[in-house]
């Protein structure tokens, strides 16, 4: 099995590694193509403006000076020597629950593996505190990524969908099990703004994360997550709202 492993938070991340001990557990035909900076919040965006720059730091092992649906696109087109039979966006540092998904460059590099018509798992690290940086542990991802993974590699999924897992903030041994959950949704208090000023003495903003508050749905990922399961979400990218569409097509008859 051939599996292609990509990170949001760049080929030097702590996640990337996790990830490539998990892959490891199924494979050794393992290829990694990262973006070479951290793109968390890069969404499913692509480079059309400038060059992307391809760096090989070892066997099998690249960065693109780019976004993950950059690194994704080289990876298939340029990369590899064929497509890979699965494909591993992760681990990420820190959730990617609820509509939060669509900001996300690791759940985005899965959606470009969907696409593309090859298995594909986000695999995202909740972490509790703010501020954690380097530090945020992946004990549970660590422990519990291979045990989510194994039943998915046999499992039926259907054109354009793929599978969007988080791993709760709490030692491995104190993870409940794997629930299988929808998406859900924040309250939209989109986090904060912080202000500041530069050394040089211009004003800028920083966004923060923080504070993002939510009412678990039943059965959602963030149900899910607070209650200390690793959740495990199937997404689609066919976004079209079918109940509105009977509704919006009488208005322009
Ligand atoms: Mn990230």
């Amino acid at each position: 099995m051939r599996i292609l492993l990509t990170n949001d938070d760049g080929i030097h991340a702590p996640g990337l590694d996790v990830l490539e001990r998990i892959a490891r557990q199924f494979s050794d035909d393992i290829w990694i193509v990262a973006p070479a900076e951290e793109q968390s919040g890069a969404g499913h965006s692509l480079t059309l403006s400038r060059p992307v720059r391809l760096r090989e730091h070892g066997p099998r092992r690249f960065s693109v000076s780019g976004t993950p649906t950059d690194a994704v696109m080289m990876a298939l087109r340029t990369v590899m020597p064929g497509a890979p039979d699965l494909l591993l966006s992760g681990v990420n540092r820190g959730a990617n629950l609820g509509d939060d998904v669509t900001y996300s460059g690791t759940v985005s590099a899965a959606i470009e593996g969907s696409l593309a018509g090859i298995r594909s798992i986000a695999l995202s690290q909740v972490y509790a505190k703010e501020g954690m940086g380097d530090t945020v542990p992946f004990g549970a991802a660590e422990a519990w990524g291979a045990r989510v993974i194994e039943p998915l590699l046999g499992a039926p999924f259907a054109p354009r969908t793929l599978v969007n897992v988080n791993f709760p903030a709490l030692e491995p041994g104190a993870v409940r099990g794997i629930r299988v959950v929808r998406q859900g949704f924040h309250d939209y208090a989109r986090g904060s703004v912080v202000e500041g000023t530069d050394p040089r003495g211009y004003r800028y903003f920083w966004f923060g994360l923080h504070g993002i508050e939510h009412t678990p749905g039943h059965a959602t990922d963030l149900e899910a997550i607070q209650d200390g399961y690793v959740s495990v979400t199937p997404l689609q990218l066919e976004l079209t709202h079918d109940a509105s569409l009977a509704a919006l097509a009488g208005r322009f008859a």
